[in-house]
Formats: C-alpha cells, structure tokens, sequence
C-alpha cells in the first residue's frame, strides 16, 4: 500500500501488519514530559505512525539536557521543549498530526489537552504529576503508561482503568517516594533512558494495534543487565481505583 511506504518493514512485522499500521494512524497518544523520556517515546511514536501526538511540557531546553533527550541540539538550548520537539517531530513525519503545550499539566487542564487520546504516556520526572495522570485518566477512563528511570534503572507499567492495577495501588498513600532516588541527587545514564523508552513505547504500539499488552511491571537495570517482570495485585481497598472495582 503506497500510503504506507514509509512504514513498510515495520508492516512486514507480522504482529503488526497493515491492519496494525491502520490503527496506529487513527491513534492519538498523549505524553506528559517533553525531556528524556518524552522525547525518546515522541520520536518513536511519529516515526512509527501514530496518527496524532499530543505533548505537554513547561520547561526549557538546557545544556545538560542535550546528553539524553534525543530530540535536541546545541541550537535548541533556552527554547520550549514541547514546541521545539513538535518542530523535530514534524521535520520527522510530516503526516503526524502534533499539538503542543508549553505549560505544565494539573487537574485542571488535563481534560481539554488529553480529551479523545486513546493513551497517554506519562515521560514526566515526578510523582505529583503522575498521580494527577492516575487519578484522571482513570476518571477518563484513558489508559496510560507508567515510566521512571533514575541513575541506570527504570520501570514501565500499563495501566488499564478498572482493569489493572493502577498507580496508588503500586504506591499507597503514606508510601509516598519522598526519598526515592531521583535524577538531581542519583544522576542517569542516557542509554537506560532509550532502554526503559523502547519497553514503554513497544507496550504502546501492542496496546494501540490490539495485541495482548504486558501488564506487568517491568523493572529493567542496565548497568547491572537484569531485567524482571512484577505482577502488581489491584487493591480492593485502593482509594484510587476501588470504587468501580472488579474482579
Ligand atoms: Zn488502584
């Protein structure tokens, strides 16, 4: 099919196929975090044609930003991270449909900016943001992905609203990770970023094209080359999920 040259080994990839590809060109995903994460998952969402992306990040482009966050160059340092990486993404592929928002994501712009995603990809270095992203997608009923990395480790979790554990049943209230490492006091190394990218982003393409999604929690250290799979239980009694809880 001519419309889809462009993506024709990845077609060749029978899990995928053409009808995959279709579906990835009719998905709209969302990804809160325009860093190193956020631009590693951007990247590779519009190079494998996912229709329409939607990216929200309030911060700038610094020089020390330019060892992992894949979409930016010495020129880009002081502009917007979310609208310079809209820029590389439609350089990119220009048949992506991409919005984005130099401001930071709350309760109370969530709707308007992620209305009718299909997914959203949380790239974001901080869990204040990733419960508002839990508590409001499951309102949604949006799935999303879970993913952090720190120094040479990551994780990446699908979360299915009302189907799967979701974030405050990994994490209970008074479990709060105050003192988890984090990239400003524990560093990283850029290539755990691409590793822990490539897991988060391959669940959203068997998510958006219809294959069985993992739904554990994937833990994967790249210094230490040990990866492993975690099931996370729902909680009856999470107050986060349990009201609409179901076996
Ligand atoms: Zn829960």
């Amino acid at each position: 099919m001519k419309a889809f040259l462009r993506y024709e080994k990845q077609i060749l990839f029978a899990p995928i196929g053409v009808n995959g590809q279709k579906k990835l060109s009719k998905s709209r995903v969302g990804i809160v975090g325009a860093g190193a994460l956020g631009t590693h998952l951007a990247n590779t969402c519009a190079r494998s044609g996912v229709g329409s992306l939607i990216i929200i990040d309030y911060d700038k482009v610094e020089l020390s930003n330019l060892q992992r966050q894949i979409l930016f160059d010495e020129s880009d340092v002081g502009s917007q991270k979310a609208s310079r990486a809209a820029e590389k993404l439609s350089a990119i592929n220009s048949e992506v449909q991409i919005e984005a928002f130099n401001e930071t994501l709350s309760a109370a712009n969530f709707r308007d900016i992620f209305k009718n995603c299909d997914l959203i990809l949380d790239a974001t270095d901080n869990f204040d943001t990733r419960f508002v992203i839990n508590q409001l997608s499951l309102s949604c009923g949006i799935p999303w992905i879970y993913s952090g990395v720190t120094a040479s480790s990551g994780q990446s979790l699908l979360i299915i609203p009302h189907k799967t554990a979701c974030l405050r049943c990994l994490i209970p209230e008074g479990d709060y990770p105050k003192n988890f490492p984090t990239v400003h006091n524990s560093g990283i190394i850029s290539t755990v970023v691409s590793a822990i990218a490539a897991i988060t982003a391959t669940s959203a393409i068997k998510y958006l094209t219809g294959a069985v999604a993992e739904q554990n929690l994937i833990y994967f250290d790249v210094w230490e080359q040990t990866l492993k799979k975690i099931y996370i239980e729902r909680n009856s009694a999470c107050p986060t999920c349990s009201a609409n809880f179901k076996e």
